[in-house]
């Protein structure tokens, strides 16, 4: 017997199981891919090196005391990254970085902006739980909501601010309220809105921190789990390779193959977390000729604009050695809670638009290089009422000692939050082991 099985080789699978054989235990992987890592997907191809899934890590201290444990060398994204754009009426319009730039950015209308100037007088809610949408058109107006935080919530969830809530999806925004009561104020008390950290990648991609991770544990991929029961003290699983049995089981798998696992411990957990919504996304990396983006992050279209196109991240300027000289490598995102069906059309159609609108927003003529990835189910949307799964994942571990559910749609999206959450899910499982 086992002592302890982790299901999935993404980023919440692996650094649990990193920490765990750091505390002294040998945690077994499964991964039902030929490939480990997940979301976490970085390809060399042509002379350039290029993310299908996530692209920089926004890494607090904790985060990075986590890579030096894993003995490896984050690298920060050029100084420039700090500019963002929003395409508005045919031009690329710079985020303004502070106060005096926002009032002369032309991203927003006088009355917006004296909206904005109002928000700490901004009436409360009257709902128990508000959509992102609803809190930024209370606080800060439709046009900020249009021309900066739908477009944001694009960036990071793929998302529409209409159906994600507050609290779980934006909760620093939604804690500054509630503590300061308002916004404006919690951020010249605190000194920022944003989150802090540095944006970072590795040398060579991402997926050297999976590489890196993998090194002292044992993998067993091309091993899918189709079934887990309770048998007294122990699980039994129904892998590949045939039945295993384990004291301890961590589940960070996606929710919807989660579901599956759970359906024999709790038929109506299994039907709950089935119904969490992963937004798809279509990820096109391509090579242009250099000279025909800024400096900067990239940039995000609003939906208001009537383009395609969610966004565009300038990779290449990001980080050295990403495409061959004379060259930029653009990743461009489609697809979404707002645009669902992009993910059906064939490669060329995709192609075409991709095309058409970096011609019409930047004047590329062309590009000489393209990579097409299709999530079908990329990104759960933490939608309003989120907080039933949240208590229902805390239940199953309850009920079925031995039991930890880990996983994107638990621990927050981004990669630092998943690395952060595998420090209490691994603590969790040494305690419960002894
Ligand atoms: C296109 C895209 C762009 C993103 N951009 C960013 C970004 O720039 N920055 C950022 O911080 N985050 C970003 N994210 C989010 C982040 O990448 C993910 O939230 C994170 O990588 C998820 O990790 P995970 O381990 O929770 O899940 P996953 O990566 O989904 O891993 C789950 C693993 O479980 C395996 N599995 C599933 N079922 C079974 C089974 N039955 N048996 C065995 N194995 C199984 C899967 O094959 C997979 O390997 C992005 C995500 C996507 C999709």
């Amino acid at each position: 017997m086992l002592d302890v099985v982790v299901i999935g080789s993404g980023i919440s699978g692996l650094s649990t199981a990193f920490r765990l054989k750091k505390l002294g235990f040998e945690p077994v992987v499964f991964e039902k891919d030929d490939q480990i890592g997940g979301n976490i997907k970085t390809l060399s191809q042509e002379g350039y090196t290029f993310e299908l899934g996530p692209q920089t890590v926004l890494a607090n201290d904790e985060v990075k005391g986590f890579f030096r444990e894993v003995g490896i060398e984050p690298i920060v994204a050029s100084p420039s990254s700090k500019n963002r754009y929003i395409y508005k009426r045919g031009k690329l319009v710079p985020l303004p970085l502070n106060p005096l730039s926002f009032i002369f950015s032309p991203l927003l209308s006088l009355p917006a902006k004296l909206k904005v100037l109002r928000e700490p007088w901004a009436p409360g809610s009257t709902k128990d739980e508000e959509s992102v949408a609803d809190f930024v058109r209370r606080r800060l107006g439709q046009e900020f909501l249009d021309y900066i935080v739908a477009p944001f919530i694009s960036g990071v969830y793929a998302g529409d601010p209409e159906k994600l809530s507050v609290k779980h999806a934006t909760r620093k925004i939604y804690e500054l309220e509630k503590e300061f009561g308002s916004l404006i104020k919690g951020a010249l008390k605190k000194r920022s809105l944003g989150p802090k950290g540095e944006l970072i990648s590795f040398e060579g991609g991402l997926f050297r921190l999976i590489e890196n991770l993998s090194e002292s544990l044992e993998i067993r991929t091309e091993n899918v789990v189709l079934r887990v029961r309770r048998k007294d003290d122990r699980f039994i699983l129904d892998t590949r390779e045939g039945k295993v049995e384990t004291r301890a089981l961590v589940i960070s798998s996606p929710a919807y193959t989660s579901s599956y696992l759970l359906k024999d411990l709790s038929w109506s957990a299994s039907l709950e977390f089935d119904k969490i919504d992963y937004v798809p996304l279509v990820v096109v990396n391509v090579g242009v000729k250099s000279g025909y983006v800024p400096e900067g992050f990239g940039m995000l279209v609003p939906r208001k604009e009537g383009k395609r196109i969610l966004g565009v991240i300038f990779s290449s300027k990001l980080f050295p050695g990403r495409a061959p000289e004379g060259k930029d490598l653009l990743t461009v995102y489609l697809g979404g809670a707002t645009d669902r069906e992009v993910i059906e059309l064939s490669d060329e159609r995709i192609l075409e638009i991709v095309e058409r609108e970096l011609k019409e927003i930047f004047g590329i003529p062309g590009f000489d290089f393209a990579h097409i990835k299709k999530w079908k189910r990329a990104i759960p949307q933490y939608t309003i009422g989120y907080q039933k799964y949240l208590d229902l994942a805390r239940e199953m571990e309850e009920i079925h000692k031995g039991l930890f559910l880990t996983g994107n749609y638990l621990s927050g999206i981004s990669v630092a939050d998943c690395i952060r959450y595998s420090a209490v899910k691994a603590r969790d499982v040494a305690e419960f082991l002894g």
